[in-house]
């Protein structure tokens, strides 16, 4: 190990005493989670900043008077400047909070479909997308009339640019893709594939949910319109998630959910609707979450977003070159310097459930099944995959431990 690398493995070991689960124990193993695209894991700052705001600064933020009101209001509003900041957002009233990625999809696809599509009309999603960026799309071009076009993959999973050039039209209304595939790994040269569709007078949604977790992200320079996360795949609470949008598009999108907070004045006869953020927020939003997420997003600033994306590129590579090494494994998706920290496998007469349960005897922790991408898993032949995906709290000794269970795994299914 060259110098450089031990003092990684150095601060990581550090960094990793910060999340109290990491130190425990599975099957008498010491845990290798190695899960993190389906959820991570918390550091203390987050679990602390959200028992405090409990402890010392709760109530119900926006309509109170009194001072607990006005300082949970207060870390309730600091967050949300924190996510702009965090996105290089223009303004704090374009961060709008939900309950997650999923939520925050559901409300763009309600709120765009309504407003801008018509029947004919052509939504562009890509085969690699996840539930979450399909299901909605698929009920708002029941409700419209739109219709869904799919853009293609090429054989090492990434997407096909020139049918994508084929499919952009003068009907495309909406190009939603995610920027980093839960499944294959792959990063979408999204800058490129933004221009592209707003050069055909197309919108475009980023489902930033396996992105902004892991790297730098700037939605200015980036030039998309709508943006998606959430905060349980970052080191924040779940039940919290973000909707990033342009602000004269989020002016002219309708409020999806209707009740208190949204609204500027309610009569017998109707309502007209609050400014924004809050005219997408109905309701009691996630308060604690809300400052969790704050607190995650302060936490991973420290770290360095930098380091952040180049420690699981490291950890990448080395999955790559450890599984590599496995006869009869093969690993789904483009090679290392396509992809984030995910990579996801099959293997030769050894079902991704039974590998999981394997690897779990032997405290490695990752998933398997389609991950929510059943029609990506049908365009790759297969009913479903492995899957190990990294966090910068990672080690490389973790990844040989998933590369030796899994011989073991291979072993025990050769003796059965
Ligand atoms: N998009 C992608 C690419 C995801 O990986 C996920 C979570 N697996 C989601 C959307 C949905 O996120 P959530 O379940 O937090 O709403």
């Amino acid at each position: 190990m060259s110098g450089a690398a031990a003092s990684d493995e150095a601060r990581v070991a550090r960094l990793r005493r910060d999340f109290p689960i990491l130190a425990r124990e599975v099957s008498g193993k010491p845990l290798a989670y190695l899960d993190n695209a389906a959820s991570t894991q918390r550091p203390r700052a987050v679990l602390d900043a959200m028992t405090a705001a409990y402890e010392r600064h709760y109530a119900n933020v926006h309509r109170g008077i009194h001072t607990l009101a006005q300082e949970a209001d207060e870390l309730f509003e600091a967050a949300r400047e924190k996510v702009r900041a965090l996105l290089s957002a223009p303004s704090a009233e374009q961060i709008i909070f939900t309950s997650g990625a999923t939520a925050a999809i559901n409300l763009a696809a309600r709120s765009f479909g309504d407003r801008f599509l018509n029947p004919g009309d052509e939504i562009l999603l890509t085969e690699m997308e996840h539930h979450a960026n399909l299901v909605p799309w698929q009920q708002t071009a029941e409700r419209t009339g739109a219709v869904i076009r799919y853009v293609p993959l090429t054989d090492d999973g990434r997407l096909d640019l020139d049918a994508f050039d084929r499919l952009l039209g003068p009907r495309t209304k909406l190009v939603a893709l995610t920027a980093v595939s839960n499944v294959l790994g792959t990063i979408n040269p999204l800058a490129e594939i933004i221009s592209r569709a707003h050069a055909a007078g197309a919108e475009v949604l980023v489902d930033g949910a396996q992105s902004v977790p892991h790297m730098p992200c700037d939605v200015q320079s980036l030039g998309c319109d709508l943006l998606v996360f959430s905060g349980h795949k970052m080191l924040g609470p779940t039940g919290v998630g973000v909707l990033y949008g342009r602000r004269d598009l989020l002016e002219r999108m309708p409020p999806f959910l209707g009740g208190g907070s949204m609204i500027r004045e309610v009569r017998f006869d109707g309502f007209l609707p609050a400014d924004l953020p809050y005219k997408f927020e109905a309701g009691t939003p996630p308060i604690a979450e809300v400052i969790g997420l704050g607190a995650a997003i302060d936490y991973l600033g420290q770290v360095g977003w930098e380091w952040i994306e180049r420690r699981e590129r490291l950890l990448t590579e080395a999955a790559h070159r450890a599984l590599g090494r496995i006869e009869g494994l093969r690993i789904i998706g483009p090679e290392p310097r396509h992809k984030g920290g995910i990579v996801s496998f099959a293997i030769d007469r050894l079902h991704p459930h039974d590998a999981a349960e394997l690897l779990d005897r032997q405290g490695v922790a990752v998933r398997a099944g389609h991950h929510c991408a059943m029609p990506l898993h049908q365009r790759l032949g297969l009913s479903a995959s492995t899957r190990a995906s990294f966090y910068f709290y990672n080690t490389l000794e973790e990844v040989e431990r998933l590369a030796e269970a899994l011989e073991k795994a291979k072993a025990v299914f050769r003796r059965k």
